[in-house]
């Protein structure tokens, strides 16, 4: 760009110099009528090629201003899409109550809604998310809580969540803090568990 604006600026000083050198030419015409003809001649010459020159540079000028124009475009269309994105993030923060980690892995922003609202993992357990969610006969499952210390998927105690929705997340860490067992009652508070905290039963085996 910067190499072709000084080549059109070093046009146009040739073609005022041109003028110039023209300008100087007209008085002598009544003096040396052949050499003022040979010099009209490679004038005239020198003219021509200059015109074409610019045309030339005028072509290359709107073949630049056409991609300028594009790339304008392009830049408008990403800009709006970044604009939309961080708008949805900024809703998706308000919600959590907090600032969210900058990722769409779904067991970090649910695990980040749950402590939002009250529900953290107990330090002593692990936390296998995305993980198998296996009980003792290798069956997987959405969510597994294993408070003991050993466990189908290893030493624990741990919390294995394969479906990392947020009515999953809730209901194991439920297990985990308050350790409701996997009896039928147990499933029941964990679940209700899950609702106080903002989960939605919907999904629920337990319904
Ligand atoms: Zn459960």
């Amino acid at each position: 760009m910067r190499i072709r604006f000084l080549a059109a600026l070093s046009l146009i000083v040739a073609v005022a110099a041109l003028g110039i050198a023209v300008g100087d030419f007209a008085p002598s015409f009544g003096g040396n009528h052949d050499a003022a003809a040979s010099d009209n001649s490679a004038l005239a010459t020198k003219l021509e090629r200059t015109s074409l020159e610019l045309s030339d540079l005028r072509r290359e000028l709107r073949r630049i201003r056409d991609s300028l124009e594009s790339k304008t475009d392009r830049i408008h269309h990403l800009s709006r899409r970044l604009h939309h994105n961080s708008r949805v993030l900024d809703r998706i923060r308000t919600a959590a109550g907090q600032h969210l980690p900058l990722t769409d892995d779904a067991c970090s922003v649910n695990l980040a809604l749950a402590a939002a609202r009250g529900l953290t993992l107990p330090a002593d357990f692990e936390l296998h998310c995305p993980g198998p969610g296996f009980d003792w006969n290798g069956t997987s499952h959405w969510g597994i809580t294993c408070p003991y210390h050993h466990c189908p998927e290893g030493a624990g105690a741990y919390v294995s969540i394969s479906n990392p929705t947020y009515y999953v997340v809730a209901h194991e860490l439920c297990h985990a803090v308050f350790g409701y067992s996997g009896s039928p009652q147990g499933e029941r508070r964990a679940d209700a568990c899950a609702a106080k905290h903002g989960a939605s039963l919907d999904s629920s085996p337990y319904n």
